[in-house]
């Protein structure tokens, strides 16, 4: 009896293992179709200039609405596109996209009003592709400067490939593209790589913004971080500001920037274009407080 128990059991993790596995390349299937048809979304959720109280810039994050499983989260598209290679072509639609739609901004808002658009890349785009390539192309065929897009990486993606990225960089410092660190705080933090690439700007990660508490441990990085930022000539965006409590931290440190669901949460394109507009309400109401 325990044998066929066994058996029986070993059946059934074949037949969930079976089912993992297909399961998983129908999505990847589905995917890379969802590229190749255009099929993919970016959303923009406004970066807050804290200073000014004004829109500081977006960040594109690529949205997949699945015919049957409805959303599907970055958070588990992106490994996937990464593990497949399908990161190649959902990156070089990403560059295509956020330059389209910035022009199609600056043409009914005017090229003033419409400010940086950052799009996320990474650490297997660069060892893949030419991204300083993509993104010069995307800004050409767009017909839009340099400035307005600026792209984030990680500070593993730099670990993984130091010499090479240093030199896309270079090249998209040439052609006005500014470079974000993502995610700071979370990987090795070496901070030497602040001078040792051309990075204009850091993106304090959220778990450092929910944590943080007037004088704990929290709040003093951050209060070095800021400071050294600046010292360098660095732009900090705090990244996961839920809160008014958040806020009026951070208006203690010298950040100058911010973004987080206590503004926006990412949206669509025309919503975005009713912020540069400001038409939306949205921004007075979360600064009044
Ligand atoms: P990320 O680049 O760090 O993007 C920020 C993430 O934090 C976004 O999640 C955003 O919706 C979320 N977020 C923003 N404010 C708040 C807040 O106040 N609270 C909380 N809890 N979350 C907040 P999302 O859109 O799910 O994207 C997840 C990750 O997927 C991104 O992290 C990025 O690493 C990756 N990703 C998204 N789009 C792209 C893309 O086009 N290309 C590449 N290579 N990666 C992408
Ligand atoms: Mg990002
Ligand atoms: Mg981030
Ligand atoms: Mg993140």
């Amino acid at each position: 009896r325990a044998k066929t128990n066994g058996k029986a059991r070993t059946e059934t993790y074949r037949r969930d293992t079976h089912q993992r596995v297909r399961s998983q390349f129908h999505l990847e299937t589905e995917l890379r179709r969802a590229v190749e048809r255009g099929e993919l979304d970016l959303h923009y959720q406004p970066i807050i200039d804290l200073e000014k109280n004004s829109l500081h810039g977006f960040e594109a994050l690529a949205r997949w609405q699945h015919r049957d499983k409805g959303f599907v989260s970055p958070r588990e598209f992106i490994p996937l596109a990464e593990e497949t290679g399908v990161i190649v072509d959902l990156g070089r639609w990403a560059f295509q996209a956020a330059c389209h739609q910035i022009r199609a901004w600056q043409d009914t808002y005017g090229t003033e009003a419409v400010p940086a658009v950052n799009v996320n890349v990474s650490g297997i785009q660069f060892a893949r592709d030419n991204v300083a390539q993509v993104a010069e192309t995307a800004l050409l065929e767009a017909g839009i400067a340099g400035e307005k897009l600026r792209i984030e990486l990680t500070e593993s993606a730099i670990m993984s490939n130091p010499s090479s990225i240093s030199e896309v960089l270079h090249r998209l410092k040439r052609i006005g593209v500014k470079v974000a660190l993502d995610d700071f705080g979370t990987g090795y933090s070496s901070l030497t790589y602040l001078h040792q690439f051309p990075i204009d700007v850091i993106k304090i990660d959220r778990s450092f913004i929910s944590q943080l508490q007037r004088d704990n441990h929290q709040y003093k990085i951050l209060t070095m971080v800021a400071l050294l930022a600046q010292s360098l000539g660095l732009e900090v965006i705090a990244e996961g500001l839920e809160d008014a409590d958040h806020l009026d931290m951070l208006r203690g440190l010298a950040f100058n920037s911010a973004q987080g669901f206590y503004f926006s949460k990412p949206v669509t394109a025309e919503d975005a274009g009713r912020m540069i507009a400001g038409e939306s309400p949205w921004l007075p109401a979360a600064l009044a407080e």
